[in-house]
């Protein structure tokens, strides 16, 4: 492993915690003003919540509210990881009432930042860059490491790393949206997140 990563043995292991939405730049409208108490698993009871999407963030923050180490932070309505920061202690993970945040292994080489189970017509419909699940890039994957996971595309990041960069990456420009399934740069999702959010 350490020879496919260039890390150590052991530093393969260290994981940081990823949003799994790209609300904030696929231009998801609210389909009602939510004026309840302001927080996400408030506000997930009410009709799946105000966005238009109803697998996507809320805004609301809970997770930058249970992280207690001053790594997640809402920046105008979204929610954005500081990767130096983050411990990966999982309290965000267990905050959102979407199941947006998962811990992924700091060396993952591929990202899909959308947790969408609608189809096309209906993603299309609420979102500018939501996945579309025509499985391009799960059949193109030589390593099988991406697959329907109840219902939402997802990469099996220790199938993904393990394989390594013999495959050239083809999932990537195998995706429509390559702005969906994206390479995984800590650095530069953290500022491209911060950026679009503040825009
Ligand atoms: S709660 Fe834990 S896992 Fe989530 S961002 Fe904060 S330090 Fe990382
Ligand atoms: S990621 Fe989840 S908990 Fe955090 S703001 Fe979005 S919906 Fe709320
Ligand atoms: S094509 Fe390569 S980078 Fe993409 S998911 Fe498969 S193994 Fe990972």
């Amino acid at each position: 492993m350490g020879a496919i990563t260039g890390k150590a043995a052991g530093a393969a292991e260290a994981l940081v915690a990823v949003v799994h939405c790209s609300r904030v730049q696929g231009g998801v409208h609210k389909k009602y003003k939510y004026t309840g108490h302001e927080t996400c698993a408030g506000a997930s009871l009410a009709f799946a919540g105000p966005m238009g999407c109803q697998y996507g963030c809320l805004g609301f923050g809970d997770c930058a509210a249970a992280c207690p180490f001053d790594a997640l932070h809402v920046v105008k309505g979204f929610p954005v990881v500081d990767p130096e920061a983050c411990v990966a202690c999982g309290n965000c993970v267990h905050a959102c009432p979407k199941e947006l945040i998962k811990l992924i292994p700091r060396n993952a080489r591929v990202i899909i930042p959308c947790s969408t189970k609608d189809s096309p017509k209906v993603t299309m419909s609420v979102c500018k860059v939501g996945c579309l699940h025509n499985r391009a890039c799960i059949r193109k994957c030589p390593a099988k490491a991406i697959s329907e996971v109840d219902g939402v595309v997802t990469v099996d990041q220790k199938k993904c790393i393990a394989y390594g960069p013999a495959c050239k990456e083809v999932c990537l420009p195998a995706c429509k949206k390559v702005h969906i399934l994206q390479p995984m740069s800590l650095e530069g999702t953290y500022k491209r997140l911060t950026e679009a959010a503040a825009a």
